[in-house]
């Protein structure tokens, strides 16, 4: 049976080797079971991408899905994900952005988008309403995300909001992102070389209508309510006008985490050259994403000096690490460059950083010397050199950039000579800027999420007092709040205006565990109640953790690199402290879970209470151990 509310009912099938276009229903069992967004791509990358299948080849599905609120009137129902065997990690990879395209893209006509094959020359999927096409990309192969989008607007028209990637996933660079709308970035697990590999070089979509709502008057009242709550919540006022880089980079001084010369130390010296105060000097405007009213995005120009004439939305708070504290440099206009860069060309600004960051560790410990780095100078803080290495990478030139550009795990084994001793990373994955040393429990995330060193799968408020409470205590309240976290994901929500920036732990459950499903409801007519919800988040994190045990992760997988582990953090509110509760806090969390306490392989009846009953016994055929 289709659906006809809330939803928008079609499933686009795009098949690039022989160009054939499908459109099919979607069928009300599996929106009820999965919810929508992360719900789809999970549970369709664990039926349509099996064990064997190559990241970069014809066989990789992408899939993409806006949320169940996704394009509707609700604030912030701009997010929607996109997913595929990783080519950074090998495991379950998914990207989540907002912008306009996934909304628009919803509005269109379609929660689901489904490419498959790979196309014999390079294409863009064009998207009018019904009116779906693949159309000749010759002309836009090897321009940039910018030169891209602008190309196709100037064709198509300006209504036309585009997914693009650049050179870089062109490139099959494992940090290829998908960016969109030019300034927005579904960036991580390397999803723009899987288009690359396609040749798929761009989505563009245009949509004429509204989502049709089931009751259209309670799902405003809602709306009403929730801009009520936002409006009177400091918490979600400061990051108004702070944004991330205003609200983590000061919290993170303070406590010693912040990622400082690829995580040697937790403060950086020239902070206050490259937080938002300084950041003030290039703010042209604040902006955000369809229906957000916090608009607390930045968008900057660099009037004068060096890089006179930089433009970009941004940058976030990781970025300014990444292009900052974590290789060292205190050059503002710089990071500006470099987000301009990673855009344009298309790249993941966290795991960028972070391949760039481990290059000058290497150097400073003479692993690496120019001879090595095809005549660079990695020095810390040289910033001509990371800039110059961003270009180099995206284009795969040379021989160190083109090893670099598979992402810091597959470049530590092939420089060798004790490199992957200073590798940060977690299954493939660079972390964020937060250093798990100094907030034990609540980055416990980085050793168990389902795409590597994840901060966004797992979260809570208060979650830095966790490493004051008994462990069992610690880990129940953080898988608790894993489903929590998990629940704009599914609906399309923005984690920012509905969880991590709200006043109190309260108010973010009565927003996600009252308000939502209300809204749900609203714009379906289905029934969803608050528990049926949080069992969904626990069904897709039982299906995610399985699509990677049929890839052969266990227990061993879920670790922390030595930076933590090893090495006391020598200065700072944070000296002294080593990563030491890896162990009792796996188990801990394979308990909470229901997980085989060995193995960390969900139970089959784990399986079967979520209704996975197919799961289980695909796993057993696969011969996985779920007892
Ligand atoms: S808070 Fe930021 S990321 Fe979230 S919807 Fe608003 S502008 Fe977009």
């Amino acid at each position: 049976m289709s659906i006809k509310r809330g939803y928008t009912s079609a499933v686009l099938r795009v098949d690039l080797t022989n160009g054939v276009i499908h459109k099919e229903p979607l069928g009300e069992t599996f929106a009820r079971t999965y919810i929508g967004g992360r719900g789809f791509t999970s549970r369709l990358q664990y039926d349509l991408i099996p064990k064997d299948v190559d990241p970069l080849g014809p066989e990789n599905v992408l899939i993409i899905a806006p949320g169940a609120l996704t394009g509707t009137p609700a604030p912030s129902s701009s997010r929607f994900l996109v997913a595929g065997r990783s080519p950074l990690t090998g495991i379950l990879g998914d990207a989540n952005s907002g912008g306009f395209f996934g909304a628009i893209l919803k509005r269109a006509g379609y929660s689901l988008v489904l490419i498959h094959g790979k196309s014999p020359h390079p294409v863009y999927l064009w998207i009018d309403d019904d009116h779906v096409e693949l159309r000749d990309a010759h002309h836009l192969w090897g321009k940039d995300v910018h030169q891209t989008t602008d190309a196709i607007q100037r064709e198509e028209g300006r209504g036309f909001r585009v997914a693009a990637i650049g050179q870089a996933g062109e490139n099959l660079v494992h940090l290829a992102g998908i960016i969109v709308d030019k300034d927005h970035a579904a960036a991580r697990t390397g999803l723009g070389a899987v288009m690359g590999s396609k040749q798929l070089k761009a989505i563009a979509v245009r949509a004429s209508k509204s989502i049709p709502l089931s009751d259209p008057a309670t799902f405003n009242q809602l709306v009403a309510e929730l801009r009520e709550i936002e409006r009177t919540d400091k918490r979600a006022q400061d990051f108004k006008v702070r944004g991330t880089l205003g609200t983590l980079m000061d919290h993170h001084t303070v406590i010693g985490a912040l990622n400082t010369r690829n995580y040697q130390f937790g403060q950086f010296e020239g902070k206050e050259k490259i937080d938002n105060g300084a950041l003030a000097q290039y703010l042209v405007r604040t902006t955000g994403c369809y229906r957000c009213s916090l608009r607390p995005d930045k968008y900057c120009r660099v009037g004068e000096g060096e890089f006179a004439g930089t433009e970009v939305g941004g940058p976030e708070y990781s970025t300014a690490v990444a292009f900052g504290s974590a290789v060292g440099n205190d050059n503002l206009a710089a990071i500006l460059k470099g987000n301009d860069l990673a855009n344009r060309y298309g790249m993941d600004t966290i795991d960028l950083g972070g391949v760039i960051a481990f290059s000058m560790e290497l150097y400073q410990r003479g692993i690496l010397t120019k001879d090595d780095t095809d005549g660079l100078e990695l020095e810390w803080g040289n910033y001509h050199a990371m800039l110059e290495l961003i270009e180099r990478i995206a284009f795969r030139k040379g021989p160190f950039a083109d090893l670099l550009a598979n992402g810091v795990h597959i470049a530590a084994q092939g420089i060798g000579r004790g490199a992957e001793r200073y590798a940060v990373h977690v299954k493939g994955m660079t972390p964020a800027p937060l250093d798990a040393r100094a907030v034990k429990v609540y980055n416990f995330r980085y050793a168990v999420g389902p795409r590597g060193a994840d901060h966004l799968r797992i979260s809570a408020p208060g979650g830095y007092a966790l490493d004051e409470v008994p462990l069992l205590e610690a880990a129940e309240k953080l898988c608790y709040w894993q489903g929590i976290i998990a629940i704009p994901d599914l609906m399309g929500l923005c984690k920012f205006a509905y969880t991590y920036y709200t006043e109190t732990p309260e108010k973010a459950l009565h927003r996600t565990l009252d308000i939502v499903p209300a809204l749900y409801t609203a714009a379906t007519g289905f029934e969803l109640t608050s528990d049926e919800l949080l069992e969904t988040a626990a069904r897709v994190t039982n299906v995610e953790r399985a699509h990677n045990c049929r890839l052969g992760l266990t227990s061993k997988d879920d670790t922390l690199p030595p930076r933590f582990t090893e090495d006391p953090m020598p200065a700072g509110p944070a000296k002294g402290k080593v990563y030491d509760i890896l162990e009792p806090m796996k188990e801990a969390w394979y308990t909470v879970q229901g997980w085989n306490t060995e193995t960390g392989i969900p139970k089959r009846e784990r399986f079967e209470e979520l209704g996975l009953k197919d799961i289980a016994d695909d796993l057993e055929r696969h011969g996985i151990d779920i007892s």
